[in-house]
């Protein structure tokens, strides 16, 4: 292994290794480094299908959708460490990138660019507020996957599930599928955080009942879960009164979100976004941090792992057009500014001394839509029009905008027209 990268990229998962495909050039020296102990990430555990069909262009599960990447990977020769954590990340004139392994203890490796793909972790218990006792058999839905999935241990016989985030949908048919009995997901919102597509086939399929609007009101067991009672709530998120429904229950999956991991950033000075707990990025996936790169679910959480692919590619070009072409450019750089329609936006500036191609800035609704007007603007000045159907925040959105669209260096405004 050298001391010294052109590129190097932090995490093998969908994201990091799409990255390392896509940065790919026999010129230039490219790590990827990941802390477990084999490439692929989350897709390790995901064991059902539905992945690659739009990069694949076939319906995979997580691993085979993993080993496609694997393959590519090892077929260009692109250097790696398993088995290997970084630590912590600095810049001078280069990154400095400490790791820690078995074999060499704590070392650094210096690299020009940076590719950041650590993905996301799950909220838990400790996240939210969850009234009553504190039992064994409470865990997150991502946690129960990994159990069953990669370590062969079904959790539990009696299940409720919190949150209709797609893990947990996902583990309600699983676990269905493998004995247990789920006696129902609750939802805070009054609708679902997952895809459709999973609702119907995880849910509607298993006759699993989605209880929307509805929270935990008590979680009661004193050495081990016995039972946990929902309440339905109002507008307001208030409990609303008669309507408790009590489930007799060994075990409670929490799949209540997704955080980007991004604790790495922790020692650079970073300009990050609170909508999405990440870094802030151009339209080039760059950070703050010239020549730092994000992406994937470490950016902002995605659904599909084809998005990932997608997004990855783009931070590996990009990357790669940064360790080619490196030279000091003047930045002008603006916000793209959007409504109370949206949620966030990626990515959220734009430099304009940048633009060569078209972009896209991917977003999420704050609520469902059967139709959503969009108008793009920049100033006064309207510079593009989108009609979208059927948005519900669960499911990323996205416009393009291209470099004949933008008639001026003002900021970019995502806006609704109609609703
Ligand atoms: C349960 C579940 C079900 C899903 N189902 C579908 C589906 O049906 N279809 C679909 O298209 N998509 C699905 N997705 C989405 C998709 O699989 C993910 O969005 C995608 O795989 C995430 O890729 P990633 O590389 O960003 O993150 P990850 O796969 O999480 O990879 C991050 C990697 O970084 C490593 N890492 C983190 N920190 C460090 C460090 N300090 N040092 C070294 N390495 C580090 C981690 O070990 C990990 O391997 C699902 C996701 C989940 C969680």
């Amino acid at each position: 292994m050298k001391q010294s990268y052109d590129i190097t990229i932090i995490g093998a998962g969908a994201a990091g290794l799409s990255a390392a495909l896509e940065a790919y050039d026999d010129t230039l020296d490219i790590l990827i480094i990941e802390r477990e102990k084999n490439f692929g990430g989350i897709l390790n555990q995901c064991i059902h299908n539905g992945f690659g069909l739009h990069v694949f262009k076939e319906e995979l599960t997580g691993p085979e959708y993993a080993q496609k990447l694997i393959d590519l990977v090892m077929e260009k020769q692109i250097d790696y460490l398993l088995d290997t954590t970084v630590l912590n990340i600095s810049k001078d004139e280069v990154f400095s990138i400490k790791a820690t392994n078995i074999t060499s203890g704590e070392f650094i490796i210096e690299s020009k660019s940076v590719i950041l793909t650590t993905g996301c972790y799950e909220r838990a218990r400790g996240h939210v507020d969850i009234p009553g006792d504190r039992p064994k058999g409470i865990m997150t839905a991502g946690s129960a996957q990994r159990y069953l999935n990669i370590d062969g241990y079904l959790v539990g016989k009696k299940v409720f599930i919190l949150g209709s985030g797609d893990i947990g949908l996902i583990m309600a048919r699983r676990m269905t599928l493998e004995g247990a009995t789920v006696l129902g997901v609750a939802e805070l919102m009054p609708y679902s955080n997952g895809l459709t597509r999973n609702i119907v086939q995880c849910l509607n399929d298993f006759d699993i009942p989605l209880y929307l609007s509805h929270t935990i009101k008590e979680v009661v067991g004193k050495e081990k879960l016995e039972k946990v009672i929902i309440q339905q709530v109002d507008e307001n998120r208030q409990f609303i009164e008669n309507t408790e429904k009590t489930f007799e229950v060994d075990t409670l999956l929490l799949s209540i979100g997704l955080i980007p991991d991004v604790k790495l950033f922790e020692s650079l000075s970073i300009d990050t976004d609170p909508l999405t707990k990440s870094a802030l990025v151009n339209q080039k996936l760059e950070t703050s941090v010239k020549g730092l790169y994000a992406c994937g679910n470490a950016l902002h959480v995605h659904d599909l792992v084809d998005d990932v692919t997608i997004e990855s590619r783009k931070a590996g070009k990009y990357a790669k057009a940064y360790v080619i072409n490196q030279k000091d450019i003047d930045k002008k750089q603006v916000p793209i500014r959007f409504d109370h329609h949206i949620r966030y936006v990626v990515p959220q500036v734009v430099d304009y001394h940048l633009i060569d191609e078209p972009f896209d800035v991917l977003f999420r609704a704050t609520q469902k839509h059967d139709v959503l007007k969009l108008v793009i603007k920049q100033g006064d000045q309207v510079i593009r029009k989108k009609t979208l159907k059927y948005v519900v925040p669960a499911e990323m959105q996205k416009v393009q905008i291209k470099p004949e669209d933008l008639i001026n260096d003002l900021p970019i405004e995502i806006m609704v027209e109609e609703v």
